[in-house]
């Protein structure tokens, strides 16, 4: 019997904690911190170190670490140029943080389609999206699988437009020999609780371009010139930055993160190769990754399943899976200021793609076992398709 009618759970244990426990390095840094006093960054050099450890990690020349990913999507757009009344081509299946920061500068989202099978912006769906207004495109490492970066970039460089990386999924992902993060003319990172590294919060700007780089750093220092007068305001900024604490708990988990990410693939790989004869799939990297992150795994339902119904029963046997993004065209918030453009191909996600969580692919082989043996269980039960598994 399904645990949704009261039969036992497939899994009744708990799954990993995200985050996990902090280790001893970042106790060891932390407490360093803490009693040194040096707080903040403006005296203190954690964030700085962590900054360019980050930066290098990711191919690019500099970064600029901020208090989380949304502000840091900000200072980006501003940092290559986006101003008031430009528009920015994003991807509608994706973060609300990816429309709102470009509200943030008040220029205007306009929502474009992804490519049905890896559900990431292309040179395709961008196209139509474009006008006189467009200043950048957002490409976005969806659950940690890099955006197909060179027809994105070669576009941008014809139109002589912008790109940001949204990499706030992605950090050490890669793209044809190179990481992310330097793919296009900025990127951005998060470091709030639920990412592959974390310090409950937090965000970096990254970059190859020191003009750029020089940029954000400067709106997110309250307008202030690098190495210039502390009164000196050159250019209307605000106070973005992260706090040494928050490098304190980043800069060790440089050191762990490409054995976390390794763990997560091997997941991804065994559950992907057992998924033959149910009406479920992973959905896949396109051509040109290196390597995902697999912040998420991204499971694309078969049409007829009743996704739903299956969100709870697998709930009730005790492996979640997430609905995921509805699309961003269907935030009303959102939808009442950006441009819409038509996105069968994110409804068609929105309808039919669930995840697994971080903290469920941290499993191990025995989450494997867990997850394929609910997903057995929920989608051969004949209300995973009949349609008559209720709203
Ligand atoms: C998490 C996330 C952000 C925003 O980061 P915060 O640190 O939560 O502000 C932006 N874009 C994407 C794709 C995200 O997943």
């Amino acid at each position: 019997m399904l645990a949704i009618d009261g039969g036992a759970p497939v899994r009744n244990r708990d799954w990993p904690r995200w985050p996990p426990a902090a280790d001893d390095a970042q106790h060891a840094l932390l407490r360093e911190v803490v009693d040194g006093g040096d707080w903040g960054s403006t005296s203190g050099r954690r964030c700085d170190e962590f900054t360019s450890a980050f930066a290098a990690r990711h191919g690019c020349a500099h970064g600029v670490a901020v208090a989380n990913g949304t502000l840091a999507l900000f200072a980006a757009l501003h940092a290559v140029g986006v101003r008031p009344g430009d528009e920015v081509v994003v991807p509608g299946y994706t973060f609300v943080a990816c429309a709102s920061s470009v509200l943030l500068l008040g220029a205007t989202p306009v929502i474009a389609d992804v490519d049905p099978d890896h559900l990431h912006l292309t040179a395709a769906t961008v196209e139509p999206a474009l006008t006189a207004r467009t200043r950048a495109v957002m490409a976005v490492h969806l659950a940690g699988s890099p955006a197909p970066m060179d027809e994105l970039a070669a576009l941008a460089r014809r139109k002589g437009l912008a790109v940001v990386e949204d990499a706030a999924q992605a950090h050490g992902a890669g793209y044809r020999g190179r990481p992310v993060g330097c793919l296009g003319d900025v990127a951005t990172f998060s470091f709030q609780s639920s990412k592959a590294m974390t310090a409950g919060e937090g965000g970096i700007v990254t970059t190859a371009d020191g003009a750029v780089a020089d940029a954000a750093w400067s709106v997110c220092n309250l307008g202030r010139v690098r190495g210039g007068a502390w009164y000196h305001h050159a250019e209307l900024g605000w106070n973005l930055r992260m706090t040494e604490l928050q490098a304190a708990l980043l800069l060790p988990w440089l050191d762990r993160l490409d054995a976390e990410i390794d763990r997560r693939e091997d997941f991804a790989r065994r559950l992907s190769d057992s998924l033959a004869g149910l009406p479920v799939r992973v959905v896949a990297d396109p051509a040109g990754t290196d390597r995902d992150t697999r912040h998420l795994l991204m499971l694309r339902l078969d049409e007829d399943v009743h996704k739903p119904w299956v969100v709870r029963a697998m709930a009730a046997e005790g492996v979640p899976v997430d609905a995921g993004y509805p699309g961003l065209g269907r935030l009303t918030p959102v939808a009442e200021r950006a441009v819409v453009l038509p996105t069968p191909a994110v409804d068609r996600a929105g309808a039919s793609v669930v995840w697994l969580r971080q903290n469920v692919l941290m499993a191990g082989p025995d989450g494997v076992r867990d997850v394929l043996a609910a997903l057995e269980r929920v989608l051969t039960d004949p209300r995973a398709t009949s349609g008559t598994g209720g709203a």
